[in-house]
């Protein structure tokens, strides 16, 4: 059975070796004070994969941490795709781990919508094509260190996965048609106040636009 428990799918810092501390880049922003590649540990992560400047993130320039989520891929690679051996104490498993993180993120993203799906009452038309769906994804993230590394979620998601949580998007209820936005370049628009309950955003560029203010009405 998938555990789909919301705290499942949410990020759990102090079971995960820092993993987007160390396994993402960073390009310096509005969101990360520096620059910094893939691999390469943050300059604020301790030695316990505590941050050091948690409480101070965004007056220290590193906003974007503060809005980042793994949907719990962090812990799930640590703790069972890895058995709990960090990339400190095994670092000939470091190459690999950084490679399994955002795979497995993708997974859990699905994850975390195909459960959010099912809890909409008039998705129930499509509830069993997005159980199976589910148990898919679910079988894929489970996946050893080997057959995750070679994982590509776009092209392996199968159809019915895409279809079934389309359906059930279009199945939540919204006072007007959705507006078709599916992969449009926002990067840096000004969207504070638009109004974007039931746009599809799916592969939209959304990188520092302006999404303040109630967009969802
Ligand atoms: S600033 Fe803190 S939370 Fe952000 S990447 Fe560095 S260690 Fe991680």
């Amino acid at each position: 059975m998938p555990d789909t428990r919301e705290s499942a799918l949410r990020g759990d810092c102090a079971n995960c070796f820092g993993l987007c501390c160390v396994a993402l880049p960073f390009a310096k922003s509005a969101d990360f004070a520096v620059n910094k590649s893939s691999g390469e540990p943050c300059r604020n992560l301790q030695e316990d994969f505590r941050c050091g400047i948690h409480a101070r993130l965004r007056p220290s320039g590193f906003q974007g941490c503060t809005v980042y989520d793994c949907f719990g891929a962090g812990q799930r690679v640590s703790q069972v795709t890895f058995g709990g051996v960090s990339w400190r104490e095994a670092p000939e498993t470091a190459r690999q781990m950084y490679e399994v993180f955002p795979v497995v993120r993708q997974l859990h993203e699905l994850l975390r919508y195909l459960t959010e799906a099912l809890a909409l009452r008039t998705a129930r038309p499509v509830h069993a094509g997005l159980r199976t769906a589910l148990a898919r994804v679910e079988e894929l993230a489970g996946g050893d260190p080997d057959a995750l590394e070679k994982l590509d979620v776009a092209r392996c998601a199968p159809r019915s996965i895409r279809c079934s949580s389309r359906r059930a998007s279009w199945s939540a209820p919204r006072r007007r048609a959705p507006e078709e936005r599916r992969g449009a370049d926002l990067i840096g628009k000004r969207l504070r106040g638009a109004k974007l309950r039931g746009t599809d955003l799916r592969g939209a560029l959304l990188i520092a636009a302006d999404l303040s203010g109630p967009t969802c009405r």
